[in-house]
């Protein structure tokens, strides 16, 4: 354990997507610090035993069912967190979904799918916890982005224009809701072998070979990325070292997105 034990006890913290990949990693890192924690998304299989696991670090864990494209169900899902805990310190914006489609013939529902999971999701939780963190008196608000639209990702329009808007927004959030005292900033996380991105990114090739040698020249600090990596970066902006940080995005992917491939 890298933080100091207890460094967010007292804390709620609410993990979209908190029940598989990254966003589990995230909320662990947050539990072992101490953050009670709300892991919510679409399928109880993903967050029931995800709670039951966060548990285990001694602090309270709730499942909560919700969909982020649909506001009504983020309303309810916020109202019931805060019900349930009292406050929402940190939001983690996390859920997100992708698939590899060539754009001309990318359909509208595949298009509106990821656009309205990732982007709209990101802005629905935010708006539905501003009350709750403005009342309060601050709260820190975290998006989970990606690095891939910093150049140009053939097949992945949908989620490229996605992560940009959500840099965008976090910016302008940051700025808009700063005199509430929330913070607004994002992670742009690397190549993170999740069983996610996996599906995602799955070519149908299942050989291996190679795949040390690709890696280390994407990847310049020779390891893929780990949900942990991204949980650090979470708990030290959620932590009062993020005190005085608001609107940045914090890339933390090895050195993968300078580097050339
Ligand atoms: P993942 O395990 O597939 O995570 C996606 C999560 O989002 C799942 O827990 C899923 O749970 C939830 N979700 C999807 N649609 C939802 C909806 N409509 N409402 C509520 N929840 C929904 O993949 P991951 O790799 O950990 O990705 C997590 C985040 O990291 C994403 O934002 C992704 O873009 C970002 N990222 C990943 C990588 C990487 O290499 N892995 C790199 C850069 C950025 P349910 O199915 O239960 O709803």
């Amino acid at each position: 354990m890298i933080f100091r034990e207890r460094l967010l006890t007292g804390q709620v913290a609410l993990v979209t997507g908190g029940g598989t990949g990254i966003g589990f990693g995230v909320a662990s890192q947050l539990a072992r610090c101490g953050a009670d924690v709300v892991v919510a998304s679409r399928k109880p299989e993903h967050i029931e035993p995800a709670a039951a696991r966060l548990r285990e670090h001694g602090v309270r864990a709730l499942p909560v069912g919700v969909n982020v494209r649909e506001p009504d169900s983020v309303r309810a899902m916020v109202e019931h967190a805060a019900e349930e805990f009292g406050r929402i310190d940190v939001l983690v914006n996390n859920a997100a979904g992708n698939f590899y489609a060539p754009s001309a013939d990318l359909s509208p529902k595949g298009w509106r799918a990821v656009v309205e999971t990732d982007l709209y999701g990101t802005f629905f939780c935010s708006q539905a916890v501003y009350p709750i963190m403005a009342r309060q008196g601050g709260g820190r608000i975290i998006a989970i982005s990606m690095t891939l639209h910093y150049r140009g990702w053939p097949q992945m329009a949908h989620a490229t224009a996605a992560k940009a808007g959500i840099d965008a927004l976090t910016r302008t959030l940051a700025l808009e809701w700063a005199p509430a005292n929330i913070t607004v900033n994002a992670i742009a996380p690397g190549p993170i072998p999740t069983e996610g991105a996996q599906r995602a990114f799955a070519t149908g090739d299942t050989s291996t070979a190679g795949i040390d040698e690709e890696m280390r020249r994407l990847i310049p600090l020779g390891r893929w990325g780990t949900p942990e990596d991204i949980g650090n970066m979470t708990v030290y902006v959620a932590s009062p070292a993020g005190a005085w940080i608001t609107g940045a995005v914090f890339v933390v992917d090895g050195g993968s997105s300078l580097a050339r491939t």
